[in-house]
């Protein structure tokens, strides 16, 4: 039996994992967001290190018997510092939403401007929206795409002139194009900004060399660990500068950044770190550096490009007509739903996909046009680009029959046959 102490010490909260692993396995995770982690991140994330205290940095803790937690965080750092080809790198925080928050406290005075993505247009809550920090606590002044779903960075670059934010954010949580970092790098330039680019979703793709690296063009890079790149959760905060004194107070200039985002995560932000994350992201880090991880990413997107054909073959609407990524956003009204509709349909067909907005979109966020899906999950799991027609031809056949129970069901039987060949988690 899977998990046999917790069986015995808590019935009722095994019942719940083991009955989430068999709901993934008789399906398929197109969330874009999601993946699956190598076990050996899973053994690390729960191991003992959950019980060690080791507020600071390596070498600078504020508790005894930190020895090995310091080789532990120092390898951490290393393997992400030489992933990215940075100098510095903090792996303290808890999520991709603290990371953020930790570059706005170390770069941005309370009440200064920022201009991220909108969250309606595919951007991040973290990147400046309302009912945010980010959008509360700064003076927030969102950028949108155009009408045909595109990043227009000429508009970018209109707006900023006219706001001059001291941050400028340039990353995406559903935006199926490649982004350009050396623009948006020119366009804080000109109205001297911070650029910050967080690519918590196309990490992976980066690391694997199929989406160009924002390193050497932002000022900072934030990414969470559990989406593209396969770890657990957590997040990096990546950035060059002199070397970080994290018990020195510094005025917040470019140079000074690594001591500025070490200060902020801690103590800043956060208290004790999360060492059996830090464990897990390692392990993560090492298997992203590996030969086969670069395979990975290319096949990521080669399925998403396949899936995104097949689907336009089917008469599917994408926004922007397609993908470079992973992520491929649908307009689904023409099948006379919504996306709350869609996201239900797929779902009792096997095929786990969210609700999303499309850009300039007339309906409301809980029932959007659209539906954002992607191919993380699904390539971890072993998926090529010959399965990608299989997918479509389920999605397209689900969406045609969003109401028949039957007809749902039976294309569920057909998704469970593929998924019992391709399990998750293979050596659990
Ligand atoms: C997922 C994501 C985050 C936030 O990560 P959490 O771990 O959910 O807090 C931040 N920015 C972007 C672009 C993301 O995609």
């Amino acid at each position: 039996m899977l998990y046999p102490h917790l069986a015995s010490q808590d019935p009722e909260i095994h019942a719940a994992i083991m009955a989430e692993l068999a709901r993934r396995s008789e399906g398929f995770d197109l969330i874009p967001s999601e993946n699956v982690t190598q076990t050996g991140v899973l053994e690390a994330l729960g191991s003992i290190l959950t019980d060690k205290y080791s507020e600071g940095y390596p070498g600078k803790r504020y508790y005894g018997g930190n020895e090995h937690i310091d080789v532990i965080e120092n390898l951490a750092r290393d393997r992400a510092k030489a992933l990215f080809g940075v100098t510095h790198a903090n792996v303290q925080p808890y999520s991709g939403s603290p990371a953020n928050q930790a570059v706005y406290m170390a770069l941005l005075n309370p009440g200064e401007k920022v201009m991220g993505l909108s969250l309606s247009f595919g951007g991040h809550l973290t990147h400046g929206h309302g009912v945010n920090f980010s959008g509360t606590f700064f003076e927030s002044h969102p950028y949108s795409t155009g009408e045909d779903g595109w990043i227009n960075y000429d508009e970018v670059e209109k707006q900023a002139k006219e706001v001059r934010p001291k941050l400028l954010v340039c990353g995406t949580t559903a935006y199926p194009r490649a982004l350009d970092f050396v623009r948006m790098a020119q366009i804080a330039k000109e109205v001297d900004a911070f650029l910050l680019a967080d690519i918590s979703h196309i990490a992976g793709l980066v690391v694997a060399g199929v989406h160009a690296s924002p390193v050497g063009h932002a000022d900072v890079v934030t990414t969470t660990t559990h989406k593209t790149l396969c770890g657990p959760r957590g997040a990096l905060i990546l950035c060059n500068g002199l070397p970080s004194m994290p018990l020195k107070a510094v005025p917040k200039t470019r140079e000074n950044i690594p001591t500025l985002v070490d200060r902020a995560v801690f103590p800043g932000l956060q208290g004790g770190p999360h060492n059996h994350q830090t464990a897990a992201i390692a392990v993560a880090l090492k298997h992203a550096a590996s030969p086969e991880f670069k395979i990975y990413g290319a096949q990521v997107v080669k399925n998403a490009k396949k899936l995104a054909d097949a689907l336009m073959a089917l008469g599917c609407k994408l926004v922007t007509g397609g993908t470079d990524n992973h992520l491929i956003l649908m307009d689904v009204t023409p099948f006379g739903i919504g996306g709350a509709v869609a996201e239900v349909a797929l779902g009792k067909a096997g095929l786990t996909v969210n609700k999303n907005t499309v850009p300039y979109d007339p309906r409301k966020a809980f029932d959007p046009s659209g539906i954002r899906f992607g191919t993380p999950a699904m390539t971890s799991r072993g998926l090529v680009e010959k399965d990608m027609e299989f997918i479509s031809e389920i999605m397209h056949a689900a969406l045609t029959h969003a109401d028949d129970e039957t007809f749902l069901a039976a294309l569920k039987t057909r998704v469970t046959a593929l998924a019992a060949q391709h399990p998750p988690y293979i050596d659990l």
